[in-house]
């Protein structure tokens, strides 16, 4: 299971969605994993493409039919990896990306051990804050909770997180360079 699977994870609005969106077509046997998660979709945003949209009383089945890798409560909402996907993709020989919250990290190693971690990182706090601000999509309130729990979830991931790499997301040229090393790494 070595270097089948990686995970990145990164506080909110510290561009995991942007470094993977430009990198991932350059690896045609690595899928995304789309997660299961009862959050709104935003603008833009596409059932069974960026997320399945569940609602809390569908996602709760999910857990209950023991369908999910993992899942977890972040920001309010549920997240959960989809079982069914990873293991028909690792039959077929590909590699899989997954984008999980730092907690749910820890439980996905349980069932994963061997699942390379990269933490993405802003270059500060201000800076985290501003594209959180800028990328438009979340309210004062959301914005305000996610800035909070950044802070928990990088103490989390800085002292009992499992991460085999940090990823500076400053120029994204610079990281998106290193988030293909990664994975071309075999
Ligand atoms: P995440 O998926 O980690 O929540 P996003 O990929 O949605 O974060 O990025 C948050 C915002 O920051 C977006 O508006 C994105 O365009 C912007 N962004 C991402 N990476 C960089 C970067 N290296 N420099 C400046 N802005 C960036
Ligand atoms: P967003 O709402 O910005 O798309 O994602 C919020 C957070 O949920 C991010 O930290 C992201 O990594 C996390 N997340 C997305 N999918 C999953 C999942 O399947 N499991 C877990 N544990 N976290 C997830």
């Amino acid at each position: 299971m070595k270097n089948k699977l990686f995970v990145m994870s990164a506080a909110s609005g510290a561009g995991k969605t942007t470094l993977k969106d430009k990198v991932i077509g350059e690896f045609p046997d690595i899928v995304y994993s789309i997660s299961a998660t009862t959050r709104k979709p935003r603008e833009g945003e596409v059932d069974g493409v960026h997320y399945f949209f569940k609602t809390k009383e569908e996602f709760e089945k999910l857990i209950k039919e023991d369908g999910l890798i993992e899942w977890n409560e972040v920001h309010g909402n549920y997240y959960g990896t989809p079982k069914f996907f990873v293991e028909d993709m690792l039959r077929q020989g590909k590699r899989v990306l997954f984008d999980l919250d730092v907690f749910g990290k820890v439980n996905f190693d349980k069932v994963y051990p061997d699942a390379t971690g990269i933490l993405i990182l802003p270059p500060s706090e201000e800076e985290l804050e501003r594209r959180l601000r800028g990328r438009g999509t979340d309210s004062e309130e959301v914005i305000r909770l996610r800035l909070e729990n950044a802070k928990k979830e990088m103490e989390f991931a800085k002292t009992k997180g499992k991460y085999e790499y940090t990823i500076i997301n400053d120029d994204l040229e610079r990281a998106a360079d290193e988030l293909r090393a990664i994975l071309k790494n075999r």
